[in-house]
């Protein structure tokens, strides 16, 4: 059986035998930054941007943008943080960039899709994210939401290059992308998995709805064979991919994603030690065993029982 529950975190995301998994704060604003830092977050692995507009009556201008990220950034001076571009639309729909009425807004012009159609404000956003990296002194990467194709994928990253910023990344939130995986990361410096979108896409199950919640369920195997192949195209390419969905914030599951391959997991404040001590008691082939038995279990019940050992 697996041990369960070190009592203390040394800070530093590894396994028992020193195999690095960086943990990661989710934020979205100003307190969220403070409460993931002084949680002992090693970075952040997920700033969702969106949220700072979501009552805006018009798009902030640069030099407003610029404040607002540098006022998140600022406690991660010096340490890595990933900004994700504009997710609006579907739950989390920007009055400046409503799109029109869609039968399913889920499935319509949200996300990497919103910047297609309105390159204009990409560019101002990025413009403003490279100020704030250079403000708060974080070493800022950018990534793109909802991306289904490697070509998206390029289109995304010559735009942040030419913005000036170094790395440029995407999340995998669509099957599509999953399974696309290897031609994704030959065209960017990293991919993040986005847990919550990608159960609600892989099993056809609205994320909003409780009916549906046991499909959402992160244990379920068809979700983590998805994420293997993921973990299969990063260690075959040599870039990185993590976890910046609620998963990466279940303390069992933080193993069973380290052992599919993941290399960081971004989570709320709340579960930052949980996570760091749950690795801290482990080895790495301990990790890659439990992933094997969850990623061979008939239902999620069975997986959790799995990885428990
Ligand atoms: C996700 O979909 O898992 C994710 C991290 O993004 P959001 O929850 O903001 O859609
Ligand atoms: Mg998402």
């Amino acid at each position: 059986a697996v041990r369960e529950g070190a009592a203390e975190w040394n800070g530093v995301g590894a396994t028992a035998d020193d195999h690095r998994v960086k943990v990661l704060g989710n934020v979205g604003s100003p307190s969220d930054a403070k409460a993931a830092a002084e949680a002992g977050a090693e970075g952040v692995g997920l700033f969702r941007t969106e949220f700072s507009y979501l009552d805006a009556p018009s798009e902030p201008s640069v030099g407003e943008q610029r404040a607002a990220y540098t006022a998140v950034l600022e406690p991660f001076a010096g340490k890595p943080v990933i900004v994700r571009t504009l997710d609006a639309g579907a739950d989390k729909p920007l009055v400046f960039l409503s799109p029109q009425a869609e039968p399913n807004p889920a499935l319509g012009v949200r996300g990497l899709r919103v910047a297609v159609d309105r390159p204009d404000v990409l560019e101002r956003q990025l413009e403003a994210i490279a100020g704030a990296a250079e403000d708060s002194g974080a070493e800022v990467s950018v990534m793109a939401p909802m991306v289904a194709t490697a070509e998206e994928a390029a289109w995304f990253a010559e735009r942040v290059r030419a913005a000036g910023i170094a790395r440029a990344g995407v999340m995998i939130e669509i099957p599509a992308a999953a399974l696309a995986a290897e031609e994704i990361l030959a065209a960017v410096d990293f991919v993040s998995l986005g847990t919550n979108d990608l159960a609600q896409y892989t099993f056809a199950a609205d994320r909003q709805l409780g009916a549906v919640a046991s499909l959402n369920d992160p244990w379920q195997p068809a979700l983590l064979r998805l994420i293997a192949l993921v973990g299969s195209a990063a260690a075959k390419t040599g870039k990185p991919a993590g976890v910046c969905g609620e998963a990466a914030g279940d303390p069992l599951l933080a193993r069973v994603l380290t052992g599919l391959g993941m290399t960081s997991l971004s989570m709320n404040a709340a579960a930052v030690r949980a996570v760091g001590a749950s690795l801290a008691t482990v080895t790495l082939a301990e990790c890659e065993a439990v992933a094997q038995a969850a990623l061979a279990a008939p239902d999620p019940t069975a997986a959790r029982a799995a990885a428990r050992g």
